[in-house]
C-alpha cells in the first residue's frame, strides 16, 4: 500500500489494492471549538502513563482491550472525556497500542528502542474518527459528535464511501481529512513508452526530449527558508524570538513540501494518464536520502560522494523529491493499469543511444557528442538509455 498526501481543498488519491483511497483535506479558518477538545483530546493521554508505570512495576504491556475496556470508568472519573467521542478515544489508545508494541518488539529483538514518548499538548497533531462520530451534510458542514458544526468549503463533493475522518493540526492550521474508498479507474491500453532520467539540472528529462523544471517558488522558498534559518541561529536559547523564529522555519518547510507534493501530483498524473509505460532508473539509495551520508574509505577517511556537488542547493527542499515521484507514479499507474518499470542506472549516461558504445563524461559534460553522428543533450541520451533498457526487459518478459 502506498500512501501519499496533499494539504489544501484537494483530492489526493492513493492505491489500496483494487480500490482507491481517496482523501480530502479541507482548511479550516477556526479551531474547532476553541482549543478545548483538542486539549481534552491530549488529557486522555495519562493512559499512555499507565501504561508506562505497569511497565516498570511488572515488566509488561497492559493491552489495548484492558484500556478501552476501562474507558468507561475513566469517563466516570474525568469529567472532560465524556465531552470526547468514545471513537475517538478508541483511536488515541490505538495509536498508544501500536507504539508499545512496536517498543517491545524492538526489545526482544535485543534492541534498545526509545520508550514511547508521553505526548502533551501541543504535539498530539491528530485526531480521528474511525468508523462513526461524524457525518457530512449537504450545507457543506462537518458534524463532529461532541464537537459540533464546521463550514467547510467543498469545491467537488468527495466520490466513494467516507470510511474515516480526522482532524489535523499543522503549526496553527487545522484541517479535516476525510477518506473514501472508490473503484479505481482503469485506462485504456497504450503502447506509448517513456524513459525518465531524473536530475538536478532539470528535474526529468524524457526520452522524448522534453524536461520537467522544478518550479521556481523552489528557488524563492529557498532563499526564504536561509534568510528564516539565519534569524534562528542569531536568537537565544530559550526566548520568545527563538519560539517564533522556530515557527517561521517549521512553516517554510511545511510550504514547500506541499508545493512540492503538489507538483510531483499533477506531473506523475499527466506521465500516467500518457504513457502506457514509464521506465525509470532505480535510485541509489543515496539518493533517496536527505543528504549523502559521507563514505569512509579503507583507511578511515572520508571520500568525496557529490555532497559537495550538490552543497549548492539546500538539499532540505529541493530534496529532489525523486523517490516520491516514483512512488506517486507506481501507484497512479496501479490503479490505471499501466505499467512502471525501474532499471539499472549503470552507465545509462555513458553509452551512446544511437550506436550503443560507451562515450565517458565527466558530470560537468552536458553534451553527448559520438562519432556515430549522435548529438544531443547528456540526460535526454540518459533517457533513452533507460527507455531501449525498459522495452528489452519488456521484450524479454
Ligand atoms: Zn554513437
Amino acid at each position: 500500500m502506498l500512501e501519499s498526501r496533499m494539504l489544501g481543498n484537494q483530492h489526493v488519491r492513493f492505491g489500496w489494492g483494487q480500490s482507491e483511497k481517496e482523501q480530502l483535506m479541507i482548511p479550516l479558518g477556526i479551531q474547532p471549538s476553541g482549543s478545548k477538545n483538542y486539549r481534552n483530546l491530549a488529557g486522555c493521554l495519562p493512559n499512555l502513563q499507565e501504561r508506562r508505570d505497569a511497565y516498570r512495576l511488572v515488566g509488561k504491556s497492559i493491552t489495548y482491550y484492558d484500556q478501552a475496556n476501562q474507558l468507561p470508568e475513566i469517563k466516570e472519573i474525568r469529567e472532560e472525556y465524556r465531552e470526547i467521542h468514545s471513537q475517538v478515544l478508541q483511536d488515541v489508545l490505538r495509536k498508544a497500542d501500536k507504539a508499545f508494541k512496536s517498543f517491545f518488539t524492538r526489545c526482544q529483538r535485543g534492541a534498545t528502542p526509545g520508550y514511547p514518548r508521553y505526548k502533551g499538548r501541543g504535539q498530539y497533531e491528530s485526531f480521528t474518527y474511525p468508523q462513526v462520530g461524524f457525518s457530512l451534510t449537504h450545507d457543506n458542514q462537518v458534524c463532529l459528535s461532541k464537537i459540533g458544526s464546521i463550514k467547510v468549503k467543498l469545491h467537488r463533493p468527495l466520490e466513494g464511501k467516507v470510511k474515516t475522518c480526522t482532524i489535523k493540526r499543522e503549526g496553527e492550521h487545522w484541517y479535516v481529512v476525510l477518506t473514501a474508498l472508490v473503484e479505481a479507474e482503469k485506462l485504456p491500453t497504450s503502447d506509448e513508452a517513456v524513459g525518465i532520467d531524473l536530475g538536478l539540472l532539470h528535474f526529468a528529462t524524457l526520452s522524448d526530449g522534453s524536461t520537467l523544471e522544478n518550479p521556481r517558488y523552489y528557488r524563492q522558498a529557498e532563499k526564504r527558508l536561509q534568510k528564516h534559518q539565519q534569524s534562528l541561529s542569531r536568537k537565544k536559547r530559550g526566548s520568545h524570538r527563538r519560539r517564533k523564529a522556530v515557527k517561521k522555519v517549521a512553516q517554510t518547510h511545511r510550504k514547500v513540501r506541499n508545493q512540492r507534493q503538489d507538483f510531483l501530483h499533477k506531473e506523475s498524473r499527466k506521465l500516467v494518464n500518457t504513457y502506457g509505460t514509464i521506465v525509470f532508473e532505480e535510485l541509489a539509495p543515496s539518493h533517496m536520502s536527505r543528504r549523502p551520508k559521507p563514505k569512509p574509505d579503507e583507511t578511515g577517511k572520508y571520500l568525496p560522494n557529490g555532497a559537495a556537488a550538490k552543497a549548492g542547493l539546500n538539499k532540505s527542499i529541493v530534496d529532489a523529491g525523486w523517490g516520491q515521484f516514483q512512488q506517486y507514479c507506481v501507484s497512479k499507474a496501479a490503479n490505471a493499469g499501466r505499467q512502471v518499470l525501474f532499471v539499472n542506472p549503470k552507465s545509462t549516461s555513458q553509452v551512446c543511444s544511437g550506436c550503443g558504445t560507451v562515450k565517458k563524461k565527466t558530470l560537468e559534460e552536458r553534451w553527448h557528442s559520438c562519432e556515430c553522428g549522435t548529438e544531443l543533450d547528456r540526460d535526454h541520451n540518459a533517457a533513452l538509455n533507460i527507455l531501449r533498457l525498459g522495452r528489452s526487459r519488456q521484450a524479454s518478459a
